[in-house]
């Protein structure tokens, strides 16, 4: 226990007091089955393995062996568990009454943290000299997120902030070696004194948390204040949702004299006194838990300019892009724990005189689960692949279409794998439930599912090379199958005459956003797939999924027997 926590601990049984009969059996536990033990996390997702081993090399796949192996332990799913129900306590207040503004966590979150940041999870891959960094990171995160999600926020926001503090190279100077630093150096401590440091965000108030032109928080020019780095402000006001509180620095929205103004704000002073930054709450969430969300009211809080006045939003966007492209990799590795855990299930229980994953209709469901996380694994490593490569123009648009629809596909795809586990699925030990919890969540942040659709539909008006980036990605696939040939010169005409139309009335193409996204995010997998998955995925996918081939719930496949078998053979090989 780390001397500093204070928040619930679950009761343990003590041996020593404890002088009671063993009960007598009234029966034997029979067919009830087990989470899979030393799963190796990695190599037993061939999805996965290929994507990685295509974007940046087997040396890729081999690196990231261990975290793979560690992630399917006893040890760390424990830490996971921990986490979620261990849960952050927030100190407002020390014993003298002297204001604080710390939260602890259960000892558990800090090996989580720990681990994803020595492994490179959090902004290392900025800096690193290896082969396709972005997409090895995004396996990794991908892997050890499966433990749990709530720490793969921070990890998240710590990547996401070094591309927005790029655009000031002075400050890039102070925190970009140590955001990208794979030293996990907790504690709040001034800048120049840290191996180490992670990173959040504030943009949303009360008032608005998509609509960030009504924060209302205000930031006063003050040169000379004690911050390194460049233009220093004073910042008063309140932020509703700021996730892990305890991180060094965060990018934070303000309206200065010129206008909605991105600052670092950190949490030290270079003198080594804390900024104010006064906690008031954490969020009671329905998942996530692990994470502590907070409730944060500024005053006079110092801060450091990055970017120009007025220009906030598009500052804070480079942070955002990057975080869009975890949430599509972490709905991915959300979906692909709930998937094992279900395959599994149904291949150890037996119903009706013979093991679940055997029955023709147990079977087609977990072969449709399988086609929907192999998916969403494939676009978010492509996605992570393109920023190794710098595609500026398909991660435009393409980051938004995989944010909604794979994040959107999280909640139902969950749901099913649940049931795939009978009544054992709703109970919580059994962890299906934490995922369920968890599920809805990166369809919210960052761009709730209407405001991601809207944004594509923007970068469609102002962006017509982005258009052809993706069109270029789905069309190659072209001769693969001819059912996607054939969305392809649909989706092409409806994504330059949306583009069109946008450009001369934005609000005439907004009712269809939704419509237009999912077709793009969903052509951008089939092309995945037919071009680097076996035939039995790619065939089944487009059939269910290119124009609405399929039905509406899981399960619904219309291929074959075998066909159904290879796919569910090759999401988790017996
Ligand atoms: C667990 C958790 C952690 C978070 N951590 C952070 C954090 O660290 N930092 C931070 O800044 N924020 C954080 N957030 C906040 C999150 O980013 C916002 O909740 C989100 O952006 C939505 O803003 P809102 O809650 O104000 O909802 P609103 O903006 O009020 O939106 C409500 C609904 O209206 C829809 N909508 C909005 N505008 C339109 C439109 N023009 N047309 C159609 N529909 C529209 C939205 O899609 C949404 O469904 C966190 C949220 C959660 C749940």
């Amino acid at each position: 226990m780390s001397p500093g926590y204070r928040g619930h601990v679950p009761e343990t049984h003590d041996e020593t007091t404890s002088v009671r009969a063993a009960p007598r059996a009234t029966h034997q536990v029979t067919n009830q089955v087990a989470p899979p033990e030393g799963l190796d996390v990695l190599a037993a997702d061939t999805a996965l393995v290929e994507a990685l081993r295509r974007h940046a090399g087997q040396a890729a796949v081999t690196r990231l062996g261990p975290l793979g192996r560690l992630a399917g332990t006893t040890r760390a799913r424990a830490w996971g568990e921990q986490a979620d129900t261990c849960t952050p306590v927030l100190r407002t207040h020390d014993a003298q009454g002297n204001r604080l503004d710390e939260v602890d966590f259960h000892p558990a979150w800090h090996q989580l943290l720990r681990t994803g940041v020595e492994h490179g999870l959090g902004a290392a891959a900025w800096t690193s000299r290896l082969p396709g960094p972005h997409v090895t990171r995004a396996a990794g995160f991908h892997v050890w997120t499966q433990v749990d999600a709530g720490h793969a926020c921070p990890l998240s926001m710590t990547y996401a902030a070094v591309p927005a503090l790029r655009a000031d190279q002075a400050l890039a100077d102070v925190w970009v070696p140590r955001l990208t630093s794979t030293d996990y150096d907790v504690g709040l401590r001034r800048a120049a004194d840290k191996a180490g440091a992670l990173a959040g965000m504030g943009m949303t108030e009360k008032q608005g948390g998509s609509d960030v032109r009504a924060n209302t928080t205000r930031a006063v020019p003050a040169p000379g204040g004690p911050l390194e780095g460049g233009q220093t402000y004073l910042l008063t006001g309140h932020k509703w949702f700021m996730s892990a509180p305890m991180s060094d620095l965060f990018l934070v929205l303000a309206q200065a004299p010129g206008g909605l103004t991105c600052f670092v704000v950190p949490r030290v002073l270079e003198d080594g006194t804390r900024n104010t930054l006064r906690i008031q709450r954490l969020k009671d969430k329905l998942g996530n838990r692990s994470n502590a969300s907070s409730e944060v009211e500024l005053d006079d809080t110092w801060g450091v300019r990055l970017g120009d006045e007025g220009r906030g939003v598009r500052t804070i966007l480079r942070m955002v892009s990057a975080t869009r492209l975890d949430c599509v990799v972490g709905s991915a590795a959300t979906m692909r724990a709930a998937l094992v855990r279900a395959v599994h299930h149904a291949r150890h229980r037996q119903a009706f005189g013979s093991v679940l994953a055997d029955k023709p209709l147990m079977r087609a469901v977990l072969a449709d689960l399988a086609l929907e996380s192999e998916a969403a694994t494939a676009l978010g490593m492509r996605l992570a692949a393109a920023v190794d490569n710098d595609e500026q123009d398909l991660l435009r648009l393409a980051v938004g279409a995989g944010k909604y629809w794979v994040c959107k596909r999280t909640t139902p795809m969950v749901a099913e794998a649940l049931e795939v586990l009978g009544g054992n699925g709703y109970v919580e030990e059994n962890g299906l439930a934490r995922l369920l919890r968890e599920s809805p969540l990166n369809s919210i942040w960052e761009g709730s599912g209407n405001v991601n659709a809207l944004d594509v539909v923007r970068v469609l008006q102002h962006s017509p090379a982005a258009v052809e980036a993706v069109l270029a990605e789905v069309g190659a696939a072209r001769g693969g199958d001819r059912r996607l040939d054939r969305e392809l010169e649909s989706l092409a005409g409806t994504l330059r005459t949306a583009a069109e139309e946008a450009r001369r009335d934005p609000g005439a193409v907004e009712a269809g956003a939704r419509w237009i996204v999912e077709r793009l995010a969903v052509a951008l997998q089939a092309s995945l797939l037919v071009r680097f998955s076996p035939a039995a995925v790619a065939d089944a996918f487009v059939a269910t999924r290119v124009r609405g081939g399929g039905g509406m719930t899981f399960g619904t496949l219309p291929t074959g027997a075998a066909a159904a078998a290879a796919v569910v053979e090759r999401a988790l090989p017996a």
